[in-house]
């Protein structure tokens, strides 16, 4: 078991694993470093003006807003997003974030570990880092 504050976990080098972003902080505060097998928790905080790559990928968010006010992009209409509001974006869904708002976002972002694993060590073999998953 685990309990811990998250803002105690090192942020990911965001810069490595994502490209286009603005203003991102990634906390990966529940992984397979502490024996999870099936979801990584990450927690996200978004300043004001910033921004999530606007991507996809083959595995599915499951987010929910703990802060801030901002836009979900995507292929459907732009949605607002508010606290306590759950937002799924299913596998292969282009989705961007943006903190429109006037405070700082923050959102837990749950994913199913396997495909995350796979593809970000995929991509740090063709791009010569280490594994980052
Ligand atoms: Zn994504």
């Amino acid at each position: 078991m685990k309990v811990q504050h998250y803002r105690e976990i090192d942020p990911l080098p965001v810069e490595a694993i994502e490209e286009a972003t603005e203003g991102l902080t990634i906390r990966r505060v529940i992984s397979e470093v502490d024996g999870a097998t099936e979801f990584t928790m990450d927690v996200f905080e978004i300043e004001r003006g910033g921004h999530s790559a606007f991507h996809r990928h083959p595995w599915e968010h499951q987010i929910f807003v703990l802060s801030g006010e901002g836009t979900l992009n995507g292929s459907d209409e732009p949605a607002r997003f508010a606290p306590g509001d759950v937002i799924f974006i299913a596998a292969d869904e282009p989705h961007q974030i943006v903190n429109d708002g006037d405070t700082l976002v923050e959102f837990v972002c749950l994913i199913p570990k396997a495909a995350l694993a796979a593809y970000y060590l995929g991509r740090a073999a063709e791009r010569n880092l280490p594994g980052v998953a």
